[in-house]
């Protein structure tokens, strides 16, 4: 199963945190991220990211079409809610591509944290089972 991780500007530091803190949880994973938050990612911690292009470069883009290849099974997503983004419409893009292919998005560190012990506890484990079925058909 594979996680992507973005995190607009003000959030990046709390991504470095949630990533510290449930490092061992994720280092279990395939993980993907946007240009500078992987960059981040990489240097502040031990994991390895798989890195696309910045968000505002279409960066969010590339993680949208791995949600439609079924590439990526969780979204951690830090929006900045205070601060207007160029690419808003690359944002809003994504969140709605989670939506159609039922993929877990979680935007704010709240949500990140219970998705990733749910994660850890198996209880995503029907993406698998979900994805041997579509691949069936
Ligand atoms: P970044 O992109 O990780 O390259 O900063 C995140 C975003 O703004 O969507």
């Amino acid at each position: 199963m594979n996680i992507a991780l973005i995190a607009h500007d003000e959030m990046k530091d709390t991504m470095i945190g949630f990533c510290i803190a449930y490092e061992r949880i994720l280092k279990k994973y395939g993980l993907y991220g946007t240009g500078t938050t992987g960059k981040r990612i990489m240097d502040e911690t031990d994991l390895n990211v798989n890195r696309l292009a910045s968000g505002p470069l279409g960066g969010d883009q590339q993680i949208g079409a791995l949600i439609v290849s079924q590439d990526i099974d969780l979204v951690i997503f830090l929006r900045d809610p205070l601060t207007a983004q160029a690419h808003e419409p690359d944002i809003q893009a994504l969140i709605r591509l989670c939506d159609v292919y039922h993929v877990p998005i979680a935007t704010n560190l709240a949500s990140a944290e219970i998705f990733i012990n749910a994660l850890n506890r198996g209880e995503l484990s029907w993406r698998e089972v979900r994805k041997t079925t579509s691949q069936r058909v």
